[in-house]
């Protein structure tokens, strides 16, 4: 019956006779939910959406902590045709009501914490119902799926339906929901098992929220699609994942994942045994991969994708796995790097705007036909914004966004290059260059440092350090010294608040 919905079929083909294999495990407390539990009670839930009254293509809200029950009623909305959309769990009420009133879903699922702040929002909204998920997974969407039996005929969809809509980080105007098809979340997940090599063997330690495309879609999907196990964190936990690892095979993280582990004692010890360690969603320094190497004898395996375009790039499974690299395009991906202006094909080793072409590219962006135009073109190629260049050997660097590309004095600044000189002087734990209004120059290079612990940096010493090393126009005109840098839960550095925080540098 599964075989007629295109996600769903592909989600279950690995367990349909394995139901007794574990899915979940939970931490702390160690309980498992096994395959055939987890279907049983999604086709419960499915039920449950359509008693409800979700239609297929009908989207379906969700802001809730992260559980059993909200992946559940992720696998749900697939089978029942419906439009998972996912909402980061720091959104405010004020928030919330943008991605309603643009969304218009039929349900809303909330924390049930905050279900007196946001039943006005959503009723203002016009969403018609709403149902609720506490942190340990009790409320009244449980309560739906336990009034209902197993054995949901999935709602027949092609590649070509829509199965989520998540929107952008939206670090510059309006958040923006990126359509995904079944096609484009279904072949992602395949290629990335397939060159990550996971097997019903592997069990992967998930920490990552699944109201991104992270945690929810390479996650969730490839563990589905091996038929893997999940030890099911309700987020990242130094600790916690120390504990897990013995047990373990792969881990998937974002950057600052790796740098606080690097804190713990016993990484060594506990990461003997592990198979695989993925890391993206932001740069992840050449220092950390250096030091994670040394410590626990393994090469972090870095990847690049985007909320549109599900993962693009990927360093390999076998051969050499290159720091400050995101790897080759991944089976399927076709990847260019062009003029920004023109559209032109640049000659390997130029620093250009990439864009990527594939199944895994999104269909557009929800009920903005000008922006998908803009961005997603005719040819089929998906314009990222992101900055980057292909070396001698075929590696992809990525290079920055092209909204943070600096331009002073009529001359390209790329922040990277900046910043990874800084970040190799002594002391320094990490900086982030921005670009800053100035009179003469239009914009001028301001570096935020931080020092590492214990360090003392001084704004002479970093000028001093870098200037032999680039040209006049790269070099910073101030150096501010921070104690950390803003970031978001995906740990992306937030460029957006530091040129807003400096922005009165020069005037
Ligand atoms: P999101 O849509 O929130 O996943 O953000 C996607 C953006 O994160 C990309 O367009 C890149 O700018 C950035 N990103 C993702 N992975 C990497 C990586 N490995 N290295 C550098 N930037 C990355």
């Amino acid at each position: 019956m599964y075989d007629r919905n295109h996600l769903a079929h592909r989600l279950r083909r690995a367990s349909s006779r394995a139901d007794d294999r574990p899915f979940l495990i939970h931490d702390p407390d160690g309980r498992v939910t096994g395959y055939g539990a987890f279907f049983h009670n999604t086709e419960r839930m499915a039920s449950a959406l359509e008693r409800i009254g979700v239609q297929p293509g009908d989207r379906v809200a969700v802001q809730a902590p992260k559980t059993q029950e909200m992946l559940e009623l992720y696998v749900a909305c697939v089978l029942a045709g419906a439009v998972f959309l996912p909402l980061n769990t720091g959104y405010t009420p004020a928030e919330i009501r943008y991605f309603l009133s643009d969304a218009m879903p039929v349900l809303f699922v909330c924390d049930s914490g905050k279900l007196e702040a946001l039943t006005s929002v959503a009723r203002e909204c016009g969403v018609a119902h709403i149902r609720t998920i506490a942190a340990d997974g009790s409320g009244t969407l449980r309560e739906a799926r336990e009034a209902e039996v197993a054995g949901y005929d999935p709602v027949p969809r092609g590649p070509d339906d829509l199965a989520a809509i998540l929107y952008t980080s939206g670090t510059t105007g309006r958040s923006k929901g990126a359509m995904l098809t079944h096609r484009a979340l279904a072949s992602n997940s395949e290629t990335l098992r397939e060159v990550w090599r996971f097997t019903a063997e592997d069990v992967l330690i998930h920490a990552l929220p699944i109201f991104h495309t992270h945690g929810l879609f390479v996650a969730t999907n490839i563990a589905l699609m091996a038929g893997a196990s999940c030890i099911f964190l309700p987020g990242f936990d130094a600790q916690a994942i120390l504990r897990a690892m013995p047990e373990a095979t792969a881990l998937m993280g974002v950057p600052t994942f790796y740098t606080r582990l690097l804190q713990q004692e016993g990484l060594a010890e506990a990461a003997r045994n592990m198979r695989l360690f993925v890391s993206g969603s932001a740069p992840l320094l050449a220092e950390t991969h250096a030091r994670w190497r040394a410590v626990t004898g393994h090469a972090i395996l870095e990847r690049y994708g985007m909320t549109e375009t599900n993962m693009n790039t990927s360093n390999p499974y076998d051969g050499d796995r290159r720091a400050g690299t995101v790897g080759f395009p991944l089976p399927g991906v076709e990847l260019a790097i062009r003029d920004p202006e023109t559209r032109a094909d640049l000659p390997q080793g130029e620093i250009g705007v990439i864009e990527v072409r594939g199944p895994n590219v999104f269909a557009g962006y929800w009920q903005m036909p000008e922006k998908t135009a803009e961005e997603l073109r005719e040819d089929g190629f998906f314009i990222t914004g992101d900055l980057g260049k292909v070396d001698a050997d075929g590696y992809v660097h990525i290079v920055g966004r092209a909204k943070d590309l600096i331009i002073s004095g009529g001359f390209n600044v790329y922040p990277k290059e900046v910043e990874t000189l800084i970040d190799d002087l002594p002391g320094v734990l990490e900086s982030a260059v921005i670009g800053v209004p100035h009179p003469d120059f239009g914009e001028a290079v301001v570096a935020v440092v931080v020092p590492q612990s214990g360090a003392d940096i001084t704004e002479d010493a970093v000028l001093a350090g870098v200037a032999g090393a680039l040209a006049r126009f790269k070099q910073p005109k101030r150096v501010i010294v921070r104690h950390e840098l803003p970031r978001n839960t995906m740990g992306k550095v937030q460029k957006a608040a530091l040129r807003q925080d400096h922005a009165g540098l020069f005037a």
